[in-house]
């Protein structure tokens, strides 16, 4: 394990009533180990506030999903990153779901992860696969060129700000993880090309691996030496396994 301060977040994608969401967040409050990984749980846009409320004092931050790289105006259906920022310490950008689903481009998601940074808020981009393109040996190209993009649409003094979260997208939902080696190799690679561009940055950002993540094989990832969290999807919607997850990062 790096000496970086772990970072776990689950994202809860588009499920959970409003009950459960914020029975689930008061229960991950609550039972919460003491430990040093900074946790954040990310609810769908309209369960903000009322989690919000249950998380106060507590140690589990807010993300939100998604946010737009436009700071206001005619964008129906689109949230502002200033608009979360009073809410949210975190956003998730550029999930393989959105740039399948929404067609966002690697130019979009770097947009979206400047949109982040302006406004106050860590931006969790995430970077990853398909499994075509792993069978066909370019998997670090690929992710590297989608670094490139989060890079070059960010100011060089906030790329130590950034949290990268390296999700295969065939390892998402499926039960297939990456191996621990797999994901440490692509996440030294996302290291190395960030120190391309800022050395003592490379340093501090957090790598996350995700997809398929869960409390049994959660050390076994936190154990690399570029790998510095877990971004959670159906293992983040029970408070038991998070909270191993969360435990196993120390
Ligand atoms: C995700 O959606 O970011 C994710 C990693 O999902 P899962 O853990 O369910 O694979």
């Amino acid at each position: 394990m790096s000496a970086r301060v772990p970072l776990i977040a689950g994202n809860w994608k588009m499920n959970l009533e409003e009950w459960a969401a914020v029975e689930l967040a008061g229960s991950i409050a609550d039972g919460l180990p003491n430990g040093r990984a900074d946790v954040v749980v990310c609810p769908p846009f309209p369960w903000l506030t009322p989690v919000s409320a249950v998380l106060e004092g507590s140690r589990v931050a807010l993300g939100a999903q998604d946010c737009s790289d436009e700071p206001s105006g005619a964008y129906t259906g689109q949230v502002s990153a200033t608009m979360l920022n009073g809410l949210c310490r975190f956003a998730i950008v550029g999930h393989s779901e959105r740039r399948r689903d929404c067609c966002e481009s690697d130019e979009l998601v770097g947009r979206k992860a400047n949109a982040a940074l302006s406004a106050g808020m860590t931006p969790i981009a995430c970077v990853g696969e398909s499994l075509d393109v792993r069978d066909a040996g370019n998997a670090i190209a690929w992710v590297e060129a989608q670094v490139d993009a989060i890079l070059a649409a960010i100011p060089g003094d906030a790329i130590g700000r950034i949290v990268i979260a390296y999700e295969p997208i065939w390892a998402i939902g499926t039960g297939r993880s990456a191996s621990p080696d797999d994901a440490e190799e692509v996440a030294s690679a996302i290291r190395a090309r960030i120190a391309e561009a800022d050395p003592a940055a490379a340093e501090t950002v957090r790598i996350l691996y995700g997809g398929s993540a869960n409390a049994a094989n959660a050390a076994s990832y936190l154990d690399t030496p570029n790998i510095d969290g877990l971004l959670v999807g159906g293992a983040s919607l029970k408070t038991d396994s998070f909270l191993e997850i969360v435990a196993a990062a120390g």
